[in-house]
């Protein structure tokens, strides 16, 4: 029985024990899809087939709802599942606020293939709580948050966001992929739903795909079921693998979070002092518009910094293809560093500033991240 609330030891120890039939001590990898029942038709471990649920998924979803103070936790297979099982839950005529800066493959998503289906999709400033609160004078079913947001880290006010939200009779949802539970707990300020992309810092290597919702106590009573039945229809879960790869992960997440926020925090610093930057996104910096929001609500600024180069477009690609320690490479959260020109990625529109450049510091020493930078921008 697990007996803390710091995230180091509910990093180690939710969703674990050693295996009562073998004593293993790590997790047992389940590969069967199907579950064998006793006499009575009964089935031991509750498991009838691995689309509805499968041990090392159990297991994962306890870790995950634990870490994240929340009451269910769903695990997908990948971040846009569990973002489609949101928004597959609302109806069509549904009106809609999701950030004007958020993942692109969230905005397509909702814009395009559920507004297809009637969702009524509005994109706002979140960084900007007096445009929330106009938005809101209208009713909403849902405010989608992103904080930071991808990919000029603008921090919405969770608090206040989430109060607005909740008085307008909306549900509230926070993708906490780039904040990761280690230094926001959305749910605690007044979130109903945290989803992440586990792809990302919680997967934490580069090596798997998945998706997590995370749904609170005071969520509506019946999103939990709602959500576990479109998890199981549609299908959309992560394999055994995957999700054993993810409990492992999770261990060392409250480790190297701080490790990758300190060495970002150093970087976002050199870089707002370098003449070829025109222009750095870190809420670490006192400079950052909603510095004073991201201070109340993040123990660290996170591992993820955007910057804008002097010559635009061309400008950012050479940078990118001049780097020789960090990888230029798509994603985020793992423990190498990546670089990223964003904007010829995120398609037709895309309101990204074209000579921006989006990098996710690993665990490398700053020292050398420091000098590949210095050696790319020339
Ligand atoms: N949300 C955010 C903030 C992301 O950065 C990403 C991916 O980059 C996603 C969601 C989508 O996650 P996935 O690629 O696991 O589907």
């Amino acid at each position: 029985m697990l007996n803390s609330s710091h995230p180091a030891t509910v990093a180690v120890h939710a969703g674990r024990a050693p295996d009562p039939a073998t004593g293993a001590v790590t997790p047992n990898l389940v590969f069967s899809t199907t579950f064998a029942r006793d006499e009575q038709g009964q089935l031991p471990a509750g498991h009838v087939y691995s689309r509805t649920s499968n041990p090392n998924r159990a297991a994962v979803e306890t870790a995950l709802a634990t870490l994240e103070g929340g009451a269910h936790g769903l695990a997908f297979a990948s971040g846009q599942a569990a973002a489609a099982a949101i928004f597959a839950t609302l109806a069509p005529g549904d009106r809609v606020l999701l950030p004007d800066d958020l993942y692109h493959g969230t905005r397509y998503l909702a814009k395009n293939e559920f507004g297809r289906w009637g969702l009524r999709c509005e994109f706002i400033d979140f960084g900007h709580l007096d445009a929330v609160a106009a938005a809101l004078r209208e009713p909403a079913r849902l405010v989608w948050i992103e904080s930071p947001s991808n990919p000029r880290l603008k921090i919405a006010d969770l608090a206040a966001v989430a109060q607005l939200a909740r008085a307008a009779g909306a549900l509230v949802v926070v993708d906490n992929t780039w904040a990761t539970p280690i230094l926001t707990r959305p749910l605690a300020l007044g979130a109903h739903v945290v989803m992440h992309s586990t792809t990302k810092y919680l997967g934490g290597h580069s090596d798997l795909l998945g998706g997590a919702l995370i749904v609170g106590a005071d969520a509506p009573a019946d999103l939990p079921a709602r959500l576990r039945a479109w998890q199981n229809l549609a299908g959309a879960v992560p394999a055994p693998f995957d999700c054993w790869l993810l409990l492992r992960s999770l261990s060392t997440l409250p480790l190297r979070v701080p490790a990758q926020s300190a060495t970002a925090a150093a970087l976002a610093d050199w870089l707002a002092a370098h003449p070829r930057v025109e222009r750095v996104y870190y809420p670490g910096l006192a400079a950052h518009p909603n510095h004073a929001a991201a201070a109340r609500q993040m123990s660290a600024f996170g591992g993820m910094i955007s910057f804008e180069v002097h010559g635009g477009h061309d400008a950012a690609k050479a940078v990118a293809g001049r780097v020789r320690l960090i990888t230029p490479a798509t994603s985020l959260g793992g423990v190498e560093s990546l670089i990223e020109h964003r904007r010829p990625v995120e398609g037709p529109d895309s309101v990204t500033p074209p000579g921006l450049l989006r990098l996710s510091v690993g665990l490398e020493h700053v020292d050398d991240l420091r000098a590949d930078l210095a050696q790319a921008l020339g």
